[in-house]
This record gives C-alpha cells, sequence and structure tokens, in this order.
C-alpha cells in the first residue's frame, strides 16, 4: 500500500494539472456513474492530502474522496484520453489533461460535514502543519499495544505505513514490540521528528531513504539495495542479511498481522536496555 509521501505527490500533481479548471468527470466501468455525473462540470478549488486520504475540494463545496488501499492505482496525461482499458472506476478530463483511477478503496463524494468527520478519525499527519503530535502521544502513552502496531494505526498517526514505521523503530533504537506505554517523551520526539524528516524527504524525491550518510552504499563500501522501491533502509526487508550498524543478522517475525523487522543488537528490549535483569550466560 501506498504510503503517505505517495499520495502528497499525487495532491500536488493533480492540482498542478486541475486546480482552477472545470473538470468533465465519468465512471467509464460505471461503479462510479453517479458520483460522476454529480462531479462533472464542477471547477477544482484545491487538493489535499491526508494521511493515506486524497481529497479533491470542488467549488461548491463537494469533495472527492479516494483511497488507493492495496490495488488502488491512477495514471495521467495530457492532451485527448486514450481509450479506456480495464476498469476505469473515475475519469477526469479537461482540454489539457486527463486522469483515470483504478481499483481504488474507496471513491466517493463526501459533504463538508462528511470531510470533518473523516479527518476527525484521522491520528496526527507529519506531513501537515495542523498536526498535533501531543494527542498522538497522549493515546501512545497510555497503551499496552506494541510501538509498532500504535505507529502503524491511522488513527494514532496517519500517512505512516511499515517502511517509515519499522525503519523510525530501528532509528530510535527501540524493537517493534515495545508497548506504548514504555515509550519516553524524548522517545516520542525522536520518533515524530524522525517521521517529518523522513516522510518529507520522501515527498520530495518520491522514494524511501531512512540511512544515515555514513551507511550509504559509497561510504560503506557495499552494493546498494536491489528493491523495485528503491531507496536505502536499515531493517525493512532485509531479514538474514547483516545490519548496516552492527553486522548483526536482521530479525523478522509477524507481528499485529504485518511483517516487522529489527536489529536485535542495536534495538534491544527494554528489559536489556535497563540492564536490570540482563541474563548471564
Ligand atoms: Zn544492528
Amino acid at each position: 500500500m501506498p504510503e503517505g509521501h505517495t499520495i502528497y505527490r499525487l495532491a500536488a500533481r493533480h492540482q498542478a494539472m486541475f486546480a482552477g479548471e472545470k473538470v468533465l468527470a465519468s465512471s467509464p466501468q460505471g461503479r462510479f456513474a453517479e458520483g460522476a455525473a454529480l462531479l462533472s462540470g464542477a471547477v477544482l478549488d484545491r487538493t489535499e492530502a491526508y494521511g493515506k486520504h486524497l481529497l479533491h475540494h470542488y467549488d461548491g463545496g463537494q469533495a472527492l474522496h479516494v483511497h488507493l488501499g492495496l490495488y488502488g492505482k491512477f495514471a495521467d496525461g495530457d492532451g485527448e484520453p486514450p481509450a479506456p482499458v480495464g476498469q476505469v472506476r473515475l475519469r477526469l478530463t479537461t482540454d489539457l489533461h486527463w486522469l483515470d483511477l483504478r481499483g481504488p478503496t474507496a471513491c466517493e463524494l463526501l459533504s463538508p460535514p462528511e470531510v470533518e468527520a473523516l479527518q476527525a478519525r484521522l491520528g496526527a499527519d507529519p506531513l501537515r502543519a495542523d498536526a498535533d503530535p501531543d494527542e498522538a502521544y497522549a493515546r501512545i502513552r497510555r497503551s499496552p499495544t506494541p510501538l509498532f502496531a500504535l505507529l502503524l494505526d491511522q488513527s494514532v498517526v496517519a500517512g505512516t505505513g511499515l517502511i517509515f514505521v519499522t525503519e523510525t523503530l530501528f532509528r530510535a533504537g527501540l524493537r517493534p514490540t515495545t508497548p506504548g506505554r514504555e515509550l519516553s517523551p524524548e522517545g516520542w520526539r525522536k520518533i515524530w521528528a524522525d517521521l517529518v524528516e523522513l516522510m518529507g524527504t520522501a515527498v520530495r524525491t518520491g522514494q524511501i531513504d531512512t540511512v544515515y550518510d555514513r551507511h550509504l552504499p559509497e561510504a560503506m563500501g557495499r552494493s546498494p539495495r536491489v528493491d523495485r522501491h528503491g531507496g536505502e533502509v536499515y531493517v525493512y526487508r532485509r531479514a538474514a542479511q547483516p545490519c548496516h550498524v552492527c553486522g548483526t543478522e536482521i530479525l523478522r517475525a509477524d507481528l499485529a498481522g504485518r511483517n516487522s523487522y529489527w536489529c536485535p543488537t542495536c534495538q534491544p528490549t527494554p528489559r536489556t536496555r535497563s540492564g536490570l535483569k540482563r541474563k548471564k550466560r
């Protein structure tokens, strides 16, 4: 599933293509025919990303809400659109540009109160200036749930996905299973600052890079990571490979129904970190 930075890039792209223009809407597949008919002819005022949700705000107050989910995809181009191929849920066109949406989890029209309700359900989005990290920490600090699951919970932090959460926990030296209530205020400040920085960089570059300069391939004399998403990471999808920092083999386990990855040396359990109950061998 795309992480928040991808939705921000799409919002900016759609704004550049369509803002201030009268947009014609259709649903070649038919599943959004009614919504497209209501939308068609409206002028796009602005676009907005909130977590993994994309909003197009049109004159008259209605908003188009899209959540791509696992399979949703946009395609766009200049000039005349091609004949629709596959299940095109929504097609937007102007004289200059076209945009197709296929396979989203959500594609619907929302009224202003419904937009507010959607945003009220979502947690603090590190990419938004109006985000409230204190509110997120208030949820985290009283929860026994593993940090890994809390940071993926879109009602706590919005826009984060597996890569950002996995890598931020590595950079904070925290094991994914660490209960939320064991996270100190300093620990949270570090995690939040990292999310703001890493996600902001990803919006600019279009890929997720989470390693410090000293751990880049050229600095370490190692081969770059081979992955279709690109980008250099510490632990995500690196099970059984050596940690870039300490050489220990990266581990993987199922946690909250998702794949979690960590370095057992760089991310000790709270117990071993405090040194109170370390077992003698
Ligand atoms: Zn390590």
